[in-house]
């Protein structure tokens, strides 16, 4: 990765409530280390706690948005950036960030109108192993899971751990996690650590020794449908094999304090898990964080995202938002590890290269400039040529995470 002139900005975050930076100083001197220039949009890092004096040190120049768009190749963001920022871009710029394609389309249209390369990190192929070090989606999910068992704890007025005082023994809270993927499996160690009785549930039988590596039980459903689909992920199960894991689980939840939920299937909307039966099932004072939680439904029936509902009997519902964002500091320097490998792929001898042999780059890469003719770009929505894929009823929110 070398480069004479080659600028990466970074972009200032317009998402309601995204707190979180692309970059963060210490990412800015690798990248300048490594012969590249930065550009940071004035403000950038502020609400995650990195003021634009720490970027100018690490060797960052401070731009205005207008200086930042006309100047940088190379555009760096956590959310997609807003219409109008985008319809500034021009031909030979790239773009690169949680851009959720399928969620977005406008931008994407624009994006192969105005000849820009986006590239999307959460298209990213998890299961290789060569992709870990930009993989945002990962490193975001962990942070996500942690964030939510603090919640959990937050909420739930008794202790997790078992205590022992002089006015008599309080008994450990039981934890159930449902879905034990990255943010799952980040819940329950989280749980364990703050001293709960853990256990973990997956529709995939092989999470069972990961569920246990952490100290945690694994719940075992003998109604329920086994889940495990291709390449690691878990496949979406049968309107009947649905209700038959419902039914199953509505006989276990009520036995538990808190209710962790983190169960998906990518591209799908998410099973819903816990009905309202089975939030009955449960005691007053009990937690349930529905991290799946988003504009096409979650594992809760009834939880909606950046939401917290108490029912009637005293059951706490909360439907997570942007968990991510609300420890800015911590999850955006992971995510500029993973945008500084990423452009470590994309970029060589002061120019974005786009190998069409590369897997990740073409599971990446959602518009390249003359990908088509401008009159068809301009009606262009994302298909499965561009990597995008296709906008599906199925398609989950893509909320940038
Ligand atoms: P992941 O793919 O690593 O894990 C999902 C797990 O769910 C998998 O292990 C899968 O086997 C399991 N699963 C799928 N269907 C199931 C079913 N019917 N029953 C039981 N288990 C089932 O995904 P992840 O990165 O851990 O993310 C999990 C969820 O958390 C997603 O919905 C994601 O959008 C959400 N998320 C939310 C935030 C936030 O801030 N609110 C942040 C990150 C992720």
């Amino acid at each position: 990765m070398t480069s004479t002139s080659f600028y990466i900005g970074v972009l200032k975050e317009s998402a309601p409530g995204e707190r979180r930076v692309a970059l963060v100083p210490e990412t800015v001197s690798r990248l300048r280390t490594a012969g590249l220039d930065v550009l940071v949009e004035r403000g950038a890092g502020r609400q995650a706690h990195y003021p634009d004096e720490a970027y100018a040190d690490a060797g960052a120049v401070i731009v205005d948005a207008a200086g930042l768009d006309h100047r940088a190749d190379l555009l760096v963001c956590v959310q997609p950036p807003d219409a109008g920022r985008v319809a500034g871009l021009h031909t030979g710029q790239a773009l690169l960030g949680l851009l959720a394609p399928a969620a977005n389309p406008e931008l994407i249209g624009a994006c192969a109108r105005l000849g820009v390369t986006a590239v999307s990190l959460d298209l990213l192929p998890r299961t290789l192993s060569r992709a870990q070090s930009m993989d945002a989606l990962t490193s975001q999910a962990g942070f996500a899971g942690y964030r939510a068992a603090l919640l959990a704890a937050a909420a739930y007025e008794r202790f997790l751990p078992l205590m022992m005082t002089a006015a008599g023994t309080a008994p450990p809270a039981q934890v159930l996690v449902l879905g034990a993927g990255v943010a799952g499996l980040s819940a329950l160690g989280t749980a364990r650590r703050l001293g709960a009785v853990v256990t973990g549930y997956d529709i995939r039988p092989e999470t069972a020794d990961e569920v246990r590596s952490i100290g945690a039980r694994f719940l075992r459903l003998t109604d329920a449908a086994d889940g495990s689909g291709s390449g690691g992920y878990a496949r979406a199960l049968s309107q009947r094999e649905r209700e038959a894991q419902q039914a199953a689980l509505q006989e276990r939840i009520g036995g538990f304090d808190i209710v962790i939920s983190t169960a998906q299937v990518p591209g799908r909307r998410p099973p819903v898990l816990v009905t309202r039966d089975a939030l009955k099932a449960m005691r007053p004072g009990s937690v349930v964080v529905d991290l799946a939680a988003g504009p096409f439904g979650g594992n809760v029936e009834g939880s909606e995202p950046d939401r917290t509902i108490v029912l009637e009997d005293g059951v706490t519902v909360i439907g997570a938002g942007n968990l991510p964002a609300s420890m800015a500091a911590g999850a955006s320097a992971a995510y500029a590890r993973n945008i500084a490998a990423m452009v470590n792929l994309l970029v060589s001898n002061g120019a974005v290269r786009l190998d069409p042999e590369d897997e990740i780059l073409r599971a990446v890469v959602v518009t390249r400039p003359g990908d088509r003719p401008e009159s068809e770009a301009a009606a262009a929505t994302p298909g499965p040529e561009t990597g995008a894929g296709t906008i599906t009823e199925t398609d989950t929110e893509g909320a940038a995470r």
